[in-house]
């Protein structure tokens, strides 16, 4: 079969500003060297393109994970279109069919089933047609921001402005111009394209699967370091709604801590978050699969298998029980139709169900260590 036209224009960003970088930088280090600022010029606008691409492009639009006020909304689609991933309204239409066609090679845009290479970037260097929603039929809601439409109607003009604009200035007023066009232009676009193109490519075959192995979708927390927080995407794609990738205090996820530090500034606010019920019995599902298949190459596996799956449905019910009494109490609150003493004990009562719920599941992730 032959394959799809290439697109000339893309072929050529990719190549020139990876080559630049590869061969350029190094030799300009070299030849007249670079000064602090110039790296920190980099560095900065690395992490201004990632986090508007994770926490605005990926969580605030595709998935609307939360809502922000009009400012962040601005400085968001300034910084996207500075890390030149088409604009808004685009991105977040291949980023929806993804979810909802994940691995998919006719309908996800960039199916990981494809190969590691195609789902990278070579899914944008030929017309392939995945991603041809002329109309962005999925992304009506997005429509409706002046702010995504502004920017999806001048993408062009804002990209060429924004891109030697703003390496420009920072070398008119540092003085060597051509050293901050290297690192703040074409190292900084070449590396923060890479950081982003990992979660489509490295983040669906490197890692483990706590929550679904329907989906090639990985968790792996070096991932993570490299991309703002998004390598815990077999959670992501689980609860494509939660605010959250890593959801552990633990876990690297700045995105994240931007988003709850724009809560606090009042600049964002109902940001989604998973009930813990579905996180766990996701989990919960995932291990009872895992240990399963492992038990059933051992001898006597039967009686073994049982005795999972009593503790896996004692587990089960012990978080329906605490699910039921939360929702009872929240929508007992939101009505606010009851005494407090009354509301009081209905808390209780989910409290208590709670910690039964994760009293039985130390119980249950002893038995699986015990019997993996
Ligand atoms: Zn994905
Ligand atoms: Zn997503």
């Amino acid at each position: 079969m032959e394959k799809p036209k290439l697109i000339w224009l893309n072929v050529l960003v990719f190549s020139l500003t990876g080559l630049i970088t590869l061969i350029g930088v190094p030799l300009y280090a070299l030849t007249y060297g670079f000064d602090g600022w110039q790296i920190a010029a980099m560095i900065g606008g690395i992490i201004f393109c990632e986090i508007s691409i994770t926490a605005g492009y990926h969580r605030l639009w595709s998935h609307r994970a939360y809502e922000a006020h009009w400012l962040i909304r601005l400085i968001f689609a300034i910084g996207g279109t500075f890390a030149t991933q088409n604009s808004i309204l685009h991105w977040s239409s291949d980023h929806r069919a993804h979810h909802l066609h994940v691995d998919d090679n006719d309908r996800d845009p960039y199916s990981a089933k494809r190969g590691f290479w195609y789902s990278h970037m070579g899914w944008m260097l030929r017309d392939y047609e995945v991603h041809a929603d002329p109309q962005y039929k999925n992304c009506r809601d997005l429509q409706k921001d002046p702010v995504v439409m502004w920017q999806h109607r001048y993408y062009l003009p804002l990209v060429l402005g924004i891109n030697f604009g703003i390496p420009l200035l920072l070398g008119i007023r540092h003085g060597d111009i051509a050293g901050m066009l290297l690192l703040a232009g074409v190292a900084r676009l070449a590396i923060s394209h890479h950081m982003t193109f990992f979660i489509n490519s490295l983040a669906h075959v490197w890692g483990s699967q706590p929550y679904s192995d329907r989906n090639t979708s990985r968790d792996n927390g070096l991932i993570a370091l490299l991309t703002m927080g998004e390598g815990y995407h077999n959670y992501h794609h689980s609860f494509q709604r939660d605010y959250r990738n890593g959801i552990r205090w633990w876990q690297f996820d700045p995105t994240k801590w931007l988003i709850r530090s724009l809560a606090g500034l009042k600049l964002a606010k109902n940001l989604y978050r998973t009930p813990v019920e579905q996180i766990e019995s996701s989990r919960a599902r995932m291990l009872l699969t895992s240990t399963s298949r492992k038990l059933a190459q051992q001898p006597h596996a039967d009686v073994l298998m049982l005795r999972l799956r009593t503790e896996y449905e004692i587990l089960m019910n012990r978080i329906n029980e605490f699910a039921q009494a939360k929702k009872q109490w929240m929508q007992a609150r939101k009505a606010s139709a009851m005494e407090n003493y009354d509301l009081d004990a209905l808390k209780e009562k989910a409290e208590q169900l709670k910690e039964n719920f994760l009293q039985q599941k130390k119980q249950w992730l002893m038995l699986n260590a015990k019997l993996a």
